[in-house]
């Protein structure tokens, strides 16, 4: 139904393309130059997100879904005077889930520094606290590559305060199409938009209103969508399905999520796509996400008018080392693709 292998080449290019919230400009250009290629308008925000616009059958209504790019990552806090940089976090996620992963610094004026982070007591024959440090901002640091023993020389690579820290994302696509990767979050929503879209234009389908496609930049500080033209009387947001405890999603669903931290997502359309799920039989589970918001919250709460909801693929290990199946990101399409089509 769905180009699974483009779906797939698609989200390992933007999961291998760098883009914490603030430095989205490389992410954005990728998603705007596949969506200009399958035919459609798109138009850059002020703010850096992306709009692309889906004509429809109907102009009586106009529906907005939403997926952000932005991913968690790292500021530049201060430089030591052992040469290592301190790290300020972008986005909200533990510091042991980063620890010992690869990193590079992009500088303002466009170097690129590859480097390791760590806690500051690593060597286990050094430290005998190693394991037990807690970990926190204080106890982390950059390793860089480099030559560098002294903050004046970090200085003189051009590496300041600001810099944007990218964590490797470690992308890998097993052969039982389990896909591994960080930033699965909410990547895999944009791969699953765009999979939808190109099936749309291929097959010359038109959904059943005029329908504007946020591509936003700054969920993960909280403010991706929070300007959503104000035409716009519903949105669906796509965003990752949480798993574990007693939550119900796995990574072969699509998440429906019914209340999240900005309370209860809109009954009449949330009830709408757990009926097109149940019709066309797409496996889906219904879930309560207490710590989580959305791209449709922040819409919401920016004083949006709108009807909103949530789904999307389940994602193991979320804000760590996440992990989810191409089943998953099959049936959030399938699911995409009946609101968009389907009548009530
Ligand atoms: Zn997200």
């Amino acid at each position: 139904m769905f180009d699974n292998e483009y779906m797939l080449s698609f989200l390992e290019d933007i999961l291998n393309t760098p883009s914490p919230s603030g430095f989205t400009h490389l992410a954005i250009a990728k998603v705007k130059e596949q969506a200009e290629k399958m035919g459609y308008t798109t138009k850059l925000t002020p703010k850096g997100g992306l709009f692309i616009d889906v004509e429809g059958q109907d102009q009586s209504r106009k529906i907005a879904l939403s997926a952000h790019v932005d991913t968690l990552g790292a500021m530049v806090r201060s430089i030591t005077s052992s040469g290592t940089l301190k790290y300020t976090s972008i986005g909200g996620f533990n510091h042991n889930s980063v620890e010992g992963e690869y990193c590079k610094v992009f500088t303002r004026d466009g170097k690129i520094y590859t480097g390791t982070i760590l806690t500051t007591k690593t060597s286990v024959h050094v430290f005998p606290d190693s394991g037990k440090q807690e970990r926190k901002e204080q106890n982390m640091e950059v390793r860089l590559d480099e030559k560098v023993s002294n903050k004046k020389e970090v200085k003189k690579l051009g590496i300041q305060a600001g810099d944007f820290i990218v964590f490797d994302s470690r992308t890998e696509i097993t052969e039982k199409q389990f896909i591994k990767s960080r930033h699965l979050d909410d990547k895999a929503s944009v791969a699953i938009i765009m999979a939808v879209l190109k099936k749309m234009s291929e097959e010359g389908i038109k959904p059943l209103y005029d329908t504007t496609i946020l591509i936003s930049n700054y969920e993960e500080v909280g403010h991706g969508a929070s300007f959503i033209p104000s035409d716009i009387e519903e949105m669906l947001a796509l965003d990752m399905g949480a798993m574990g405890s007693d939550l119900e999603t796995t990574e072969f669903d699509v998440s429906i999520c019914a209340k999240d931290s900005s309370g209860p997502y809109d009954f009449n359309l949330t009830t709408h796509l757990v009926n097109l799920a149940k019709k066309n039989e797409i496996k889906y589970a219904i879930d309560i996400y207490p710590r989580y918001g959305s791209d449709a919250s922040a819409a919401l709460r920016a004083g949006s008018n709108i009807r909103a909801a949530l789904i999307g693929p389940g994602v193991h290990a979320s804000h760590a080392l996440e992990r989810t199946h191409l089943e998953g990101l099959v049936n959030t399409a399938k699911l995409v693709y009946a609101y968009l089509t389907e009548k009530e």
